[in-house]
């Protein structure tokens, strides 16, 4: 069976061509139909208006690797990296998809004859999740394959209500909606965890693999099902779970790629531990920014670009925790190229552009990440358990410190975020501002003269848009009412 990402990828796709499937490149990261969307976070992304039927493919069967991305939007995996052995926040998922061309059984099918026979997993090792009132589906396990009942495990409505499982899947709270199969890998009696659907499957003893969805009906906005005319198939294999079971090792982060990554780290930072995990959340984070750079999300202050500069900041500080002082992240942009230049042309021919905004983000922020650092451990030096709000908003405010860059500073320390304090004193800034905002306004309409007699509109508007500027991008009419 093939072993390197490079064949899984190349083998995954000549699978499903043979059985009828155009292979579709994979889609930015920015989701070009869905402004509602921050990342491109599974492989039906580029799909979504097909299933809607307001897009028409001249193809119905489709298979892809998809890049994505799961941080800062609707799924967010950025808190599991370095603590888990399956996540990152930057993944490629295989995916194969039906456009009301075949269905359950075909899907199963193919996912268990590609599994077990091209890539020659043992049967014994495999276990299915099914949503509990899908029969269908059930049946097809154990009568179709002949998986063992006790491997086929029926998940109900876990998530708090009707339909809110993780068995069961929605495009959104109407529409296109459905049961979902997963199919799971057991790595073992000697990593703790237990199976899905019990109360410590959140171990990584049982791997979750391949989800098998089957858009079947259209959910009211009164929560009713009624089933689609024509079902459709989406599934989605995270592929380096997948390369992790085939390189016969545990963790994501102990397969090539990211072993070259995790080496790279070390190399840069001086770091000998090569299990340290500010290692993993290095590597995990140079992919991400990486491609995020290669398609077009430059660090900022808000929306995507803000999610770009937490992960950013993230790195540095892993890198800072580890002993370095000066810019390093942007040196694994080579490395990371090496790896995924040739799968992913866009990453070789930026390589210039991305090291040179990682780097000028870095020169930035080592400015300032010293002296945050140590106003954050002379907070804490009594052996506080909660970091006061306070401290958390100067942090963010005077040192660039993204919030979530102090809780995970927080947690390796087992120290707790006073949040509602840090919101009320960003808020309280606010205020301020505001209220500084009217004060210069009220200067500046002393010094046109009264406002009911004052005729300088002109003036008047140039000095407020700079106040605007000046006391953090405000808006005008919002200074003017005070
Ligand atoms: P998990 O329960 O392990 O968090 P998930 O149920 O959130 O996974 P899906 O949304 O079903 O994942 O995505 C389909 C597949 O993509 C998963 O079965 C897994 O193989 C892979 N995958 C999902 N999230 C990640 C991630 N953060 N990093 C790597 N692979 C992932
Ligand atoms: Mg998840
Ligand atoms: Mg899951
Ligand atoms: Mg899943």
């Amino acid at each position: 069976p093939p072993t390197s990402v490079a064949d899984i990828r190349q083998s995954f796709l000549d699978f499903f061509a043979a059985r009828g499937h155009t292979v579709v490149p994979s889609s930015p990261l920015v989701p070009g139909n869905d402004p509602t969307l921050m990342f491109t976070n599974s492989g039906m992304v580029q799909f979504k208006d097909v299933f809607l039927g307001t897009d028409q493919r001249p193809y119905t069967r489709a298979t892809s690797v998809q890049a994505c991305l799961r941080a800062g939007g609707k799924h967010n995996d950025l808190e599991n990296v370095g603590y888990t052995a399956r996540h990152h926040t930057f993944f490629e998922m295989l995916g194969n998809w039906s456009f009301g061309d075949y269905f359950k059984r075909e899907s199963i099918e193919w996912g268990w004859e590609l599994l077990t026979q091209v890539y020659g997993l043992p049967a014994e090792k495999l276990l299915a999740t099914v949503y509990y009132e899908d029969d269908e589906a059930y049946d097809i396990w154990t009568q179709v394959i002949g998986l063992p009942p006790e491997r086929v495990i029926r998940i109900g409505d876990n998530k708090g209500g009707k339909y809110k499982s993780d068995n069961f899947w929605m495009m959104a709270d109407t529409g296109p909606c459905g049961p979902c199969s997963e199919i799971f890998y057991d790595h073992g009696a000697h990593i703790p965890g237990g199976p899905p659907g019990s109360p410590d499957e959140d171990g990584d003893r049982f791997i979750e693999i391949w989800n098998h969805v089957f858009m079947q009906f259209d959910m009211a906005a009164d929560g009713s099902v009624t089933p689609l005319p024509a079902p459709c198939v989406d599934t989605g294999m995270g592929l380096e779970r997948l390369a992790a079971i085939l390189q016969h090792v545990h963790s994501n982060y102990e397969i090539d790629l990211f072993q070259a990554l995790i080496g790279a780290a070390a190399r840069e930072t001086g770091c000998a531990d090569l299990a340290n995990p500010s290692l993993k959340v290095i590597a995990d984070h140079i992919r991400a920014t990486a491609f995020l750079v290669s398609d077009g999300v430059i660090p900022g202050n808000e929306g995507r670009g803000y999610v770009q500069r937490r992960i950013i900041r993230r790195a540095i500080r892993h890198g800072y925790k580890l002993g370095q002082k000066t810019p390093f992240f942007h040196k694994l942009v080579a490395d990371l190229v090496a790896q995924m230049g040739e799968a992913y042309p866009r990453l070789a021919e930026q390589q210039a552009h991305i090291t040179g905004v990682l780097k000028t983000e870095e020169e930035r922020f080592f400015e300032t990440l010293a002296h945050g650092m140590e106003i954050l451990d002379a907070a804490l030096a009594g052996g506080e358990t909660t970091l006061p709000g306070e401290v958390a908003f100067k942090l963010h405010d005077t040192y660039g410190f993204p919030l979530d860059l102090t809780n995970d500073v927080c947690r390796e320390r087992g120290v707790a975020v006073d949040e509602a304090g840090f919101d009320a004193a960003m808020q309280h800034q606010k205020e301020q501002a505001r209220a500084a905002g009217k004060f210069k306004m009220d200067k500046l309409l002393d010094y046109h003269g009264d406002a009911n007699t004052f005729t300088g509109y002109e003036h008047l508007a140039e000095d407020a848009k700079i106040v605007a500027i000046y006391e953090g991008g405000e808006s005008v009419s919002e200074l003017k009412e005070g």
